[in-house]
């Protein structure tokens, strides 16, 4: 089944489109691939493959685009990174810099944002299953708001709050029914997903809210989906809101707070990527008449295009019966699970100038890992790899290294930050032996034989 948001009609891009859509990445006769000002083949001769890599100077970049659009359009949202896109403390602390808070799903999470010093101010929490302890954190530190996702989280985290003496800010997550258009496994706002409070139960709910101890309700939260390209899905889950927002007024009890979530959309294959100037006009037509303090989540967005997963073809296969060979590459499901998991679509480059010239051909681009859905592309067209050719995988900074796990005994992949043109390692890749040192073997499994 194709990612619905990248229909595979028509050819695949070219080396040349994928470059023009990346103003970050360029091609050069000499340095081959190169992100920002740092020719990649460096990075991968002193780092080896698979290994992660981020522009700094794009994620800057990225930021201010959309923080410079909603400002354009009047609007000064509170603009809370989803931190499970991309969790490096390095990424977090840039964006931190820039002014970003932090959207966060587990204790986990919460934990990151703060040593990477985004202060509980700026931080929210989101989950449909945030556990006792993750509540008493979050009281704890005095985060902006929890956005609570059912009846029950209400009255549990009501609870927790008075025995902690504490008050917690919060905002109810609505499920506005409404389809995002996008993959089925990243919607989040359909009354089938398992997300927020459905929409018919969330103004008696609210009443509710402000009515138990310890709570002190804000508004409203909603977060419909991801890889959203089409303003229409925006729109009608923003008017429902707005909607929500007027009945509960209506009943005397004051909103002050409206976060829109995030999810909008990045160019992987040919799409048009989600813009920033049309989702500040979606806001704005929808609640700009509201009167509310406004937030946005944004993720794959922000951190999405501005990384990449460099890797190196271990061996050419010949395919069966005369069908495509296969290009094996030293990077798996396991680094990168998103093909897999989703069948998205990530665009490949050759890193030297020389390979990316080469005649096209069909090929089944897979990792090593002994399952058939290690794969990153069936017939995808590239120029012809011989055995040893390096590539980056495109567009893997959001939902990439986050992913990763080590099946198949692989370990982590290396992690590098460009900044400019500069360069540095912010996470060794992991020793093997990383793998099994929490391993513990009881007394009662006795020793190996002796070999022979
Ligand atoms: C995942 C998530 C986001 C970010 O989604 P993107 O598609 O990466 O922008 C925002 N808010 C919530 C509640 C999320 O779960």
């Amino acid at each position: 089944m194709a990612d619905l948001t990248s229909p595979l009609a028509g050819p695949d891009p070219t080396v040349g489109d994928l470059l023009a859509a990346r103003p970050h990445l360029s091609m050069h006769a000499l340095d081959g691939l190169v992100l920002e000002d740092v020719p990649l083949n460096a990075i991968a001769d002193a780092v080896g493959t698979p290994t992660w890599v981020m522009g700094a100077a794009t994620l800057r970049a990225r930021y201010r685009r959309l923080a410079g659009a909603m400002r354009d359009a009047g609007l000064t949202p509170s603009i809370y990174f989803a931190v499970k896109a991309n969790d490096h403390l390095a990424i977090l602390q840039i964006l931190a810099a820039e002014g970003a808070g932090a959207d966060v799903v587990s204790g986990g999470e919460l934990r990151r944002a703060r040593a990477a010093g985004v202060p509980a101010s700026r931080i929210v929490f989101s989950g449909v299953g945030k556990t006792a302890d993750e509540l008493r954190l979050a009281l704890a530190e005095g985060i902006a708001h929890v956005a609570v996702e059912s009846a029950e989280e209400l009255e549990i985290l009501s609870a927790l709050a008075v025995a902690a003496g504490r008050t917690a800010r919060i905002t109810l997550r609505v499920n506005p029914d409404v389809d995002a258009g996008t993959h089925e496994k990243i919607t989040t706002g359909l009354s089938t997903n398992k997300f927020g409070i459905p929409y018919a139960h969330a103004a008696d709910l609210y009443a509710r809210a402000v009515d138990l101890p310890g709570l002190l309700p804000l508004g409203f939260s909603l977060h419909i989906g991801s890889q959203i390209v089409a303003m229409a899905p925006y729109r009608a889950a923003f008017a429902r809101v707005a909607g929500l927002v007027r009945a509960v007024r209506a009943r005397g009890l004051p909103v002050e707070l409206v976060d829109c979530g995030g999810g909008l959309g990045i160019c992987q294959r040919d799409e048009i990527e989600g813009s920033p100037a049309a989702l500040a006009g979606a806001i704005r037509a929808e609640l700009g008449e509201l009167d509310v303090r406004l937030a946005i989540e944004p993720g794959r967005w922000l951190v999405g295009p501005t990384g990449v997963l460099l890797s190196r073809v271990i061996l050419r296969k010949a395919g069966f019966d005369g069908r495509p060979p296969f290009l094996i590459l030293d990077a798996a499901m396991n680094d990168l699970m998103r093909p897999s998991l989703y069948d998205a679509w990530h665009g490949i480059l050759p890193l030297s100038a020389r390979d990316a010239v080469q005649p096209v051909e069909s090929v089944n681009v897979v990792g090593p890992v002994c399952e058939s859905a290690d794969s990153f592309g069936q017939g995808r067209t590239l120029p012809r790899l011989e055995d040893g050719a390096r590539v980056a995988l495109l567009d893997t900074g959001a939902y990439g290294m986050v992913m990763s796990s080590t099946y198949n005994a692989r370990p982590m992949a290396a992690q590098v930050l460009v900044d400019g043109g500069r360069w540095t390692i912010i996470r060794d890749r992991q020793p093997v032996e990383a793998l099994w040192a929490a391993d513990r073997v009881p007394d009662w499994v006795g020793p190996a034989p002796a070999g022979d």
